[in-house]
This record gives C-alpha cells, sequence and structure tokens, in this order.
C-alpha cells in the first residue's frame, strides 16, 4: 500500500514548486529580496495557500488535505530549501505550526483548525522559544493562568515572551506554549487577539526571505477550547511527539541547501579553466571542494529516507533517528556551503553568485528545531542507553548485518561500516568500563560518531537496493547505482577512521592519566583494518567525481 502520495502525484508537486519558482523567485529576485532583507509574503501565501496549496500536502484528507507522508514532506522541504531556505523556513512554519493540533488535537480542533488551513491557505507561527528558554524548553516562563467562575473553567489569561518565532509578524494563527497549573500547554491563538503583539523583524545573519519575530503576550485571554487536546500539561509530550517527523524535514532542508550549493559549484568548476584546464579535473579540488560533500549529504539523505518510511509504516518514537538525520544532513549542507564558496574562488565570495547567500541561509539548519549540540546529546544518550541495555551488542549486531549484506552486494560499502560500527563498539566500551562518560564532552563526541557511523550503514543499505532496483519509486537518486556505491565506500572509509582516530583520541583525552593503554585501545578498535580499508579511497572518489561531472556536461 503506499502511504501517501502516489509517486505520479509527488513529482507533480515537484514540478509545480519548479515552476512556480521559476517564475516567480528567478536567482535575480532571491537576491534582492535578500539584500532588502525582504520577507515576500504574498508569494509565501501563495505557496501554502490557493496558488501552489504546498500546506495541503500535510494535511490529511479526512481534514480538506492531500495526505501527503513523511517521504512526500521530506521531498518537498529538499525542493523547496533548493531554491531557498527563507522561503522553505516560511512554508514549514505553518506544519510547525499546526504539528501540535496533528498529534495532540481532538477531532473537533483538527477539523477546525487544520480545515482552514486547507480552505482558506492560513499560515501559522509555532511559539515555543522564549528569551531565556531555548534549547532547555522546561525553563520556560510564560504563563496561562485559568479563569474561573463557579468552579469552572471559563478561559486562560496568557502572560509572556516569545522570541525568534518564524513568521512571528504574519502568521494568521499561533500555536503558543505556555504554562498552566498543570503543566506545559500548546493554546491556539489567533493574530488580533487583545494583548498579542509581534516585535519588528529580527535583522538576520541568513534566511532574509523569512520573517523571525519576538511575540508578546499581556493578559491574553482565550476560552478553554483554544487548548490542544483540551487536556493541561501535555505540551512537552505534544512537542516531542513531533520532533521526529519535523526534524526529518529540518535534515531535508540541510540536504537541499548543500546541492543547491553543489549544484553550483559543480558546473562551474567544469567550466572554470586554471592552469591550463578545467578545475574539474584537479583532484586537488573535486576530492576535497566536492566529493566528500557530495557522499555527506548522500549519507544524510540514506538515513532521512530510511526515517520517513519507518514512520509512513506507522513507527513511532523516531526521535533519535530524527536527531541523527538532522545533525548529519544539516552538518554537511553547511560544509557543502562553505566548500562552495571555496570552489567559487573570489567569485564565490561575492553575493552575485549564491553560494554566499547559500551559506548563510543554510547555517540555521544547524541551529533551529534543536541545535547541532542537542542533537548529538540526543543521539549519544539513547544510544548510550542502548549499549547498556544490550550488553555491548548494539552495534556489533548491527555490524554483523552489515556482514551479511555484503555478501549480498560486495561493492555497497558494508564491510567498511561494518568495521566502523565495531570500533563504535569497542571507544562506548572502553568508555563503559572506564566510566568515560561522566565528561559531557566525550559524550557529546560520541553522539557525533554514533550519527555518521549509523548513516554509513544507512547508505550502504541505499547503495545496495538502487543496485537491486529495490529503492522506492519514490526515492531521489541523485548519482546512479555505480556511483552511489563508490559514494558510500568513501563515507564509510570516512566514519570508520573517525572512530579510529578521533574516537580513541577523545577517550584517552577524557580518561584518568595511566589508566588507558593506547595500544591496547588501538587494538580494540582495530585501527589497522580501518586504515587498510582506505585503500582505494580516491579511485572511488575519482568514480564519483566522474559521474557528478558526466550528469553536468549532459
Ligand atoms: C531564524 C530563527 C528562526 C526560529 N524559528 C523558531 C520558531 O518558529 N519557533 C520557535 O519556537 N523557535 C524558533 N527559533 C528558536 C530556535 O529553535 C532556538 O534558537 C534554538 O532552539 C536554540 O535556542 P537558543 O537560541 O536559546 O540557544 P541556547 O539554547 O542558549 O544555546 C546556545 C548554545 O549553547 C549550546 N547548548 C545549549 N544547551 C546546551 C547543553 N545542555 N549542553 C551543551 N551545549 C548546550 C547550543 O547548542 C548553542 O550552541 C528560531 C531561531 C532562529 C534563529
Amino acid at each position: 500500500m503506499t502511504v501517501g502520495l502516489d509517486h505520479d502525484t509527488l513529482e507533480m508537486v515537484l514540478d509545480s514548486i519548479n515552476m512556480f519558482a521559476e517564475g516567480r523567485l528567478p536567482e535575480k529576485v532571491l537576491l534582492e529580496l535578500d539584500h532588502e532583507d525582504t520577507f515576500p509574503e504574498d508569494i509565501v501565501r501563495g505557496m501554502c495557500g490557493d496558488e501552489l496549496g504546498v500546506s495541503l500536502l500535510f494535511i490529511k484528507e479526512e481534514h480538506g488535505g492531500m495526505g501527503g507522508g513523511s517521504f512526500d514532506g521530506y521531498r518537498v522541504c529538499e525542493k523547496l530549501a533548493h531554491i531557498d531556505v527563507g522561503i522553505a523556513t516560511g512554508v514549514l512554519a505553518t506544519f510547525l505550526g499546526s504539528d501540535p493540533i496533528v498529534f495532540g488535537g481532538t477531532e473537533e480542533q483538527k477539523l477546525r483548525w487544520l480545515g482552514a488551513i486547507a480552505e482558506q491557505g492560513l499560515i501559522m507561527a509555532y511559539g515555543a522559544t522564549e528569551p531565556e528558554a531555548g534549547s532547555d524548553l522546561a525553563s520556560m516562563k510564560t504563563t496561562a493562568d485559568r479563569i474561573e467562575e463557579d468552579g469552572e473553567i471559563v478561559g486562560y489569561r496568557i502572560n509572556g515572551n516569545k522570541q525568534w518565532i518564524s513568521n512571528g509578524g504574519y502568521a494568521d494563527l499561533y500555536t503558543i506554549l505556555a504554562l498552566t497549573p498543570d503543566g506545559p500547554t500548546w493554546f491556539v491563538v489567533d493574530r488580533g487577539t487583545p494583548g498579542f503583539d509581534h516585535g519588528a523583524p529580527e535583522d538576520k545573519h541568513g534566511i532574509r526571505l523569512s520573517n523571525t519575530a519576538a511575540l508578546s503576550l499581556m493578559d491574553v485571554e482565550v476560552t478553554p477550547d483554544r487548548v490542544v487536546g483540551l487536556v493541561e500539561g501535555q505540551g512537552l509530550a505534544q512537542a516531542q511527539a513531533v520532533f521526529g517527523y519535523t526534524r526529518l524535514m529540518v535534515a531535508a532542508f540541510g540536504l537541499g541547501a548543500g546541492w543547491s550549493a553543489m549544484d553550483r559549484a559543480i558546473p562551474y568548476s567544469a567550466a572554470r579553466i586554471q592552469a591550463g584546464g578545467p578545475l574539474s579535473e584537479k583532484q586537488g579540488f573535486t576530492h576535497k571542494l566536492i566529493v566528500p560533500h557530495v557522499c555527506r549529504l548522500e549519507a544524510g539523505r540514506a538515513y532521512i529516507e530510511e526515517t520517513a518510511a519507518r514512520l509512513d509504516e506507522g513507527e513511532e518514537k523516531l526521535n533519535t533517528e530524527g536527531a541523527i538525520a538532522k545533525y548529519v544532513s544539516t552538518e554537511a549542507g553547511n560544509a557543502a556551503a562553505e566548500a562552495s564558496i571555496q570552489a567559487l574562488g573570489g567569485y564565490g565570495y561575492t553575493k552575485e553568485y549564491m553560494v554566499e547567500k547559500i551559506k548563510r541561509d543554510v547555517k540555521i539548519t544547524t541551529i533551529y528545531e534543536g541545535t547541532s549540540e542537542i542533537m548529538e546529546m540526543t543521539i549519544s544518550r539513547d544510544r548510550w542507553q542502548q549499549h547498556l541495555k544490550t550488553r555491548g551488542a548494539y552495534y556489533a549486531d548491527l555490524a554483523t548485518e552489515l556482514d551479511a549484506l555484503h555478501r549480498t552486494d560486495p561493492t555497497c560499502g558494508a564491510d567498511i561500516a561494518a568495521l566502523a560500527h565495531r570500533a563504535l563498539a569497542a571507544v562506548m566500551e572502553t568508555a563503559r568500563a572506564n566510566r568515560l562518560t561522566r565528561n559531557q564532552h566525550l559524550l557529546f563526541r560520541l553522539g557525533e560518531l554514533i550519527a555518521n557511523v549509523e548513516c554509513s550503514a544507512a547508505l550502504a543499505r541505499r547503495a545496495a537496493g538502487a543496485t537491486a532496483g529495490t529503492l522506492s519509486p519514490k526515492a531521489n537518486l541523485r548519482l546512479e547505482p555505480p556511483a552511489l556505491a563508490a559514494a558510500s565506500r568513501v563515507f564509510a572509509r570516512e566514519a570508520a577512521r573517525r572512530v579510529a582516530q578521533d574516537g580513541v583520541a577523545q577517550a584517552l583525552g577524557v580518561a584518568d592519566p595511566g589508566t588507558l593503554d593506547p595500544a591496547a585501545l588501538r587494538q580494540a578498535v582495530d585501527v589497522d583494518r580501518i586504515l587498510a580499508a582506505q585503500v582505494g579511497l580516491a579511485d572511488d572518489m575519482d568514480t564519483v567525481s566522474t559521474a557528478l561531472y558526466a550528469a553536468v556536461a549532459d
């Protein structure tokens, strides 16, 4: 059974977005809006509402939408961010704003507000962050006091401030997190409610086509039917419930923006002649500034696609997976954009060539919906528990599965990914035996290693699936199977090398002097095999490079 849109409908939606952008958001317009720091309200409203109807995608059919799934959401978010992360943010803010209702609202509330988004193209904002409560939402101060008459709750009075709210100055409808006597609770608040105001647009580093504003709530009165789910105290649980999904969407932003930068650097370097030939023929250029970034982006994509498919199959509680997808894809997107500036040299450093803007824009993806450091913590804490619960078998078992995959498809990089998994298990076991995760530094660095190692497995599975022709028809195959397999081997080598070098060094770095034997640790991690697996790296990078440049020559 197809969950969400069928393949043809999804392609039609993506084509419509492309056509809309070509007509209304050519590069010249994007650069002007960025320069003038302007939120193009009519364009965002047109995209969400009657011109494109992107908001319909995320609303179920019974509430008036198209009933798109997570996989569809990822493809659309990637496409939007490939155009402009600011515009994508303006569109996503409506999904974010409505998510507490989607996940926690009563059926009546869904019909009322999701129906209004579908019918009237309302735009929404999601008000969680406060001046003193960002990563740590539990320290929020906005309150919602009960208004009682004859012992019955007849309303709530909301007081407080929200910070950095996307669409904050323009939304028709806001979801606001506030503390009731029974705990954090989401409220739906209309624009124009007395006492509810917004600040001036923030003057931001990037995503200057999005509106970001502070909100102030002074004695804002709402009726009890505005409590999402009609029960107080569910707010943080509802916010947690959407993370697996929303972080996947931001992951897709990182992917889209990173590829958007690469899609400029690759043709540029095919045409740019230096030292007697095009830059695209110089390994010193391609193997630093292009190929590793494409491999990392594709590793992020592999993880996004697997997680989206699992969500569409009805799995819940994929917050760690959402965090891994977001962490790897947004860091890869940010690094790819940085490399693209370098790839264009002096031209890249000017405003005219877009990569400078993309770099400023994509940075936000490593900050909002949970910073990269919070992702590291989330990933590490969860997988640490798995390591303890399984007495160290968690990654060893996954390595065994990868060995089996390698026997089926010896080209997909699963053997190297298996080495990375075993090395990770060894570093984690060393950390357990020596109580090293008392150091927050190691815990967070493990989060980074874990995310990369898990992505190496996802990319190996995806490469094998591409070769076997078993990927979802909705998958976005940017590289043909042989090049994807080469990219998988490149990425797996990097993931394994990072565990062998950084994992070992970080464990030694936090251990009490004299308690860890470097040679024994290197042996446990099997550094020599990981180094031996680096053989063939340059050939694989050549394969990826050739495929990328052949695609632009077509
Ligand atoms: C352009 C923009 C749009 C946004 N849109 C929205 C929106 O629509 N709705 C909304 O509710 N919010 C929104 N946000 C807020 C965003 O989600 C927060 O900025 C983000 O969660 C980080 O919170 P903070 O800015 O308070 O940083 P802090 O939490 O103060 O973090 C500062 C630094 O410390 C690190 N850090 C924090 N805690 C820890 C810890 N425990 N251990 C180690 N390091 C830590 C962080 O990783 C970061 O590097 C937006 C922000 C921006 C800039």
